[in-house]
């Protein structure tokens, strides 16, 4: 597929799937149009890569749809200095689009071919840090987080990503079974957390320490 069909594609996964279910701020719609998704996705799902749904990247993990990867970018409410972490590396696409909407993008995956993989394709963005770690224990070492983003389904939030947040920090996280999850945004506020959930969705599980490997391996 050429160039221009990519992109052809690209801009209309933006206007129906993203700006028509709701979300305008600009500068989310342009990191949309502005990464190559289909440089994320293995070469055999190219030509399905701008298309409404999650997609397979190897050991049996997978790249969100570009929606919900939208919503969760919406709700930490970047505004292009902020220093966030991401819990999933897998294919570097969700971190892409954080590097285009913060300073600072630090990304954690657990599956070292992975992480090898999204730190090649990652590799033009300076402003990002890709980690291989059990990211269930945040990062600490570059902590506080303005953001935290976890992109797999843990069996509660973990308490070390809390303690990982700033003042007014926020954290977007799946949240429940194996099967289905809800979408629950945190912020800190003082030593207390509001808590909200958006949406249903379906995460592949969280493993490690925080997540499923201890409670139900
Ligand atoms: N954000 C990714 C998709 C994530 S799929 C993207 O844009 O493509 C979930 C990822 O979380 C998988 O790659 C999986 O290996 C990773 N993962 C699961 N448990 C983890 C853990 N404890 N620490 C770090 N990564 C983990």
């Amino acid at each position: 597929m050429s160039a221009q069909k990519f992109e052809t594609e690209r801009t209309r996964m933006v206007d129906r799937q993203i700006a028509a279910r709701g979300i305008h701020d600009p500068r989310i719609l342009q990191a949309f149009k502005t990464v190559q998704r289909h440089e994320f996705v293995p070469v055999e799902y190219q030509s399905d890569a701008y298309d409404d749904c999650p997609l397979p990247i190897g050991y049996g993990q997978t790249i969100s749809q570009p929606y919900i990867v939208a919503l969760m970018t919406s709700n930490l409410h970047l505004q292009g200095t902020e220093k966030v972490l991401e819990i999933g590396t897998g294919s570097g696409y969700q971190a892409a689009i954080l590097a285009e909407l913060s300073g600072e993008v630090h990304t954690v995956e657990l599956v070292p071919e992975l992480a090898s993989r999204a730190r090649e394709r990652l590799s033009l963005y300076t402003n990002v840090y890709c980690h291989l770690a059990d990211g269930s224990l945040g990062w600490p070492e570059a902590s506080p987080y303005d953001g935290i983003m976890v992109t797999a389904a843990a069996p509660q939030t973990p308490k070390a990503l809390l303690a990982q947040l700033v003042e007014n920090g926020r954290l977007v996280i799946p949240v429940g079974g194996r099967g289905f999850q809800k979408l629950e945004v945190w912020q800190k506020r003082g030593q207390a957390f509001t808590t909200e959930s958006i949406v249903h969705v379906a995460f592949v599980p969280l493993r490690g320490e925080e997540g499923w490997d201890k409670k139900d391996p």
